[in-house]
């Protein structure tokens, strides 16, 4: 079976699957050398099925064009959960370990050079850490050397929606810069961890 028509078919979460209306898969070229990786779809992802839809996606489509990068050409966009928790809780370790196969079954396909890690989940997974132990904001800028690719934590770009016009959007936006290079073959000064996922 097809990996897209697994995930989609995937209940594994009895209460995402039931909760849900749609399954997010992802959106962007295969491969790509570029992922962009967030947490989990919102209302308006789950509705229409694309990640990143709304304000979040508005933020990092601009901050990505001013890097010269495309939605859809680009970049890749995946979450660390294909389905929405309801109300916008916050994924449980279980939903994180039910749907983290998939997750890693999609970049072995898609086969990014560098992840920008946006948030808690997603610098979670890269770090191969709870999310309560992520201090996200201190985590800021760091760069991952992963065996298959770069890693690039940053937040959520939700966060920089609520938080505009200060460092911390100078810094998300220089984060997808580093990507940007990263992807025309750059190598990262400042690699500061080795991690398995
Ligand atoms: S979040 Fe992932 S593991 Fe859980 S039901 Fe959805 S696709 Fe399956």
């Amino acid at each position: 079976m097809k990996l897209t028509t697994k995930i989609k078919r995937c209940k594994k979460c009895t209460e995402l699957a039931q909760s849900r209306r749609q399954v997010v898969i992802g959106d962007g070229p295969i491969p790509c050398p570029i992922v962009f990786l967030g947490e989990a779809p919102g209302r308006r992802e789950d509705e229409t099925g694309i990640p990143f839809y709304g304000v979040a996606g508005d933020i990092l489509e601009a901050s990505a064009f001013k890097a010269q990068l495309q939605r859809g050409k680009h970049y890749h966009i995946l979450n660390v959960l294909k389905c929405r928790p309801p109300e916008n809780r916050d994924p449980t370790i279980c939903e994180m370990k039910n749907c983290i196969p998939f997750l890693i079954a999609q970049l072995e396909v898609v086969k990014p050079k560098v992840i920008v890690a946006f948030g808690r989940y997603a610098q979670a997974f890269i770090l191969g850490e709870s999310p309560n132990n992520i201090s996200v904001l201190k985590n800021m800028g760091r760069i991952i050397n992963n065996p298959k690719f770069y890693a690039i934590l940053s937040c959520h770009p939700a966060y920089i929606g609520r938080n505009r016009g200060g460092e911390l959007e100078k810094a998300f936006k220089q984060h997808i810069h580093t990507a940007a290079r990263i992807a025309k073959g750059a190598k990262p000064k400042c690699v500061v961890q080795n991690a398995p996922y």
